[in-house]
């Protein structure tokens, strides 16, 4: 474990060992806990998969030391990647359609990252095929592709979770997480399934969002404004396996604008959409829990502040509903 009272060698030693802080307003009797992601130099829970995806690469010898990191992205992965990249001497190129946070390109752009834009009525299908096209015409480069790649549920495995359960001394009950592409919440089930088969398991998305058709569902697809979680194509999101979730949670975007307030109000958390749409959804889950209606085998409830709300200031989180643009 890294002691970050001792001088470091670089900022990826300072990724991980977030705080885990309880979140006041949920029921006394079951508490609930969210890891600050936040408190990683690159300030999201991307961080992790950066570093372990790349440091796992460089081992196997997928991409060598001066070779390129391709990968489509919208933000928080391109910025965690970066913030690796730059220091494990890897070179970096993001595929961001175009409408993407501009806040998260200038980062990528700061950490050394090249940023090639393609038009946002493309999607992220136009970008994911630009990236491995980018790759095959360089010498040395690989497209770690999040949304299929297993180091990205072990990065959580290997690193989230532990830190949650040396915290909670073992007592975790629930985990509850938004899914972008599942990967967090993947390696939270696994590892605390492990540990104790009856933990129960909650995915959060955006409603409007796809992820219950995983479930046989039928869901209209609609555009929401939380940011990071939810998917309009199932398929793409191949690390999700519907079989660990005991329940998914669509949590509507007035009621994630209404907690992001509260949150910094009354608990000091200045936090973005899907850490307050994992609040409502894990507090949802710590009353079911004290009222019966779900049976968990600890009291404690864990979830994920994946990053900070600063980062979308300009789209106006703190202003009215109708000013918030998603
Ligand atoms: N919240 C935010 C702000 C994110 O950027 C992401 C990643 N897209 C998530 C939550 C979801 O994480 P995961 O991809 O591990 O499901």
């Amino acid at each position: 474990m890294t002691d970050h009272r001792e001088p470091l060698s670089s900022v990826l030693e300072t990724i991980g060992e977030t705080p885990l802080v309880d979140v006041q307003d949920a029921p006394d009797a079951v508490p609930v806990y969210a890891k600050l992601e936040s408190f990683n130099p690159g300030a999201s829970v991307k961080d992790r998969i950066g570093k372990y995806m790349l440091e796992r690469m460089l081992e196997r010898g997928d991409v060598g030391e001066g070779g390129t990191v391709v990968e489509p992205t919208a933000g928080n992965t391109g910025i965690g990647l970066a913030v690796a990249a730059g220091q494990l001497d890897l070179n970096a190129v993001f595929v961001v359609p175009e409408r993407f946070s501009v806040e998260k390109q200038q980062l990528m752009r700061a950490l050394g990252a090249e940023v090639v834009n393609t038009p946002s009525e493309e999607g992220m299908g136009l970008a994911i095929d630009r990236a491995h096209q980018i790759a095959e015409e360089l010498d040395d480069a690989v497209v770690p592709q999040q949304f299929s790649n297993p180091l990205n549920v072990e990065a959580h495995y290997e690193t989230t979770a532990p830190e949650i359960d040396a915290a909670l001394d073992g007592e975790v009950g629930a985990v509850v997480a938004g899914c972008g592409t599942g990967g967090t919440l993947m390696g939270l089930a696994e590892y605390f399934r492990e540990r104790d088969p009856d933990t129960y398991v909650v995915a959060v998305e955006p409603a409007g969002s796809a992820y219950r058709e995983f479930l046989g569902e039928d869901v209209e697809h609609e555009e929401y404004k939380t940011e990071g979680i939810g998917t309009h194509d199932i398929d793409r999101n191949e690390l999700f396996d519907p079989e660990i979730v005991d329940d998914i949670v669509a949590v509507p975007d007035r009621e994630v604008h209404e907690e992001m307030a509260r949150l910094a109000a009354e608990e000091g958390q200045l936090v973005a959409s899907s850490a307050a749409a994992n609040a409502i959804a894990a507090k949802r889950v710590a009353r079911d829990i004290r009222d019966g209606a779900i049976d968990a085998p600890h009291d404690a409830v864990a979830t994920i502040f994946c990053d900070s709300s600063e980062r979308y200031l300009s789209k106006g989180v703190y202003r009215s509903f109708e000013e918030w643009e998603g």
